[in-house]
């Protein structure tokens, strides 16, 4: 019953406010329906592409959300996600174009594989080093980590490489077809990207959103998780009971 005196007030709020902005003569919303406050701004009829509304940054949440604001409602995203979806994009387009920056290693470190494994490698260093993995032979089963693209930190760097090689067998017969080796050897590397878990500033979570918008894919990460989540007015209303 309280329910329905609800319903019922609502309806006579929705009228008081047709007759203000009937007798207003201009298109400015009327306050009076929400007790005052002001009524948020509408989605469009059809929703344009989340990354092609204007964002503004609100702050970071337990140092990966990122909290924007749009016209539209809330929009939250993952700073890991987002980061390897830029990185990935970056190092294929870097292929595409020829080698990618690589870094010498201070110590450069051996890693033995098993002879499987080392055939498996083998095929696989041309693509490697075009993607600024410095892996050579050193051995029949030892290979030589030299260096990594400047933007990858890894702590070990012998566990980096054997994590790849799993990688890459998880992979499967799809490695031999030598695009989708290159696209493995890339999501791996992302895994290891310098900023993914770094405080960033807000010029640098600002850039991190218009290197986002320029993406081909940039509303999942190259594993396939979500970058960004919106929820808007509508649905804030509804979880707050304000929708009538
Ligand atoms: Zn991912």
């Amino acid at each position: 019953m309280g329910g329905s005196r609800a319903v019922t007030r609502g309806a006579s709020r929705r009228r008081a406010a047709n007759r203000c902005r009937s007798t207003s003569g201009d298109r400015q919303p009327c306050r009076c329906a929400r007790g005052g406050a002001p009524s948020p701004p509408q989605p469009p009829a059809g929703p344009q592409p989340l990354l092609s509304v204007p964002l503004r940054l609100v702050g970071v949440i337990g140092r990966l959300y990122v909290v924007l604001e749009s016209d539209r409602g809330l929009v939250l995203l993952d700073q890991h996600a987002a980061h390897e979806r830029i990185l990935f994009e970056q190092m294929l387009a870097q292929l595409e174009q020829g080698n990618a920056p690589s870094q010498r290693l201070l110590l450069a470190e051996t890693v033995e594989v098993s002879a499987r494994d080392a055939a498996f490698v083998r095929e696989l260093l041309p693509t490697l080093t075009r993607l600024g993995v410095g892996l050579s032979e050193f051995g029949e089963r030892t290979f030589l980590l030299e260096g990594l693209p400047p933007y990858v930190r890894v702590g070990d760097a012998r566990q980096f490489v054997l994590e790849l090689v799993d990688q890459l067998k998880a992979a499967g017969q799809e490695v031999n077809a030598l695009r989708l080796g290159e696209q493995v050897v890339a999501k791996t590397v992302c895994r290891h990207a310098v900023k993914a878990n770094d405080p960033l500033g807000p010029r640098e979570l600002d850039q991190l959103v218009e290197d986002l918008r320029r993406c081909a894919m940039p509303y999942t990460c190259p594993h396939g998780r979500p970058t960004l989540i919106e929820l808007n007015y509508r649905e804030l209303e509804k979880k707050f009971g304000r929708a009538q």
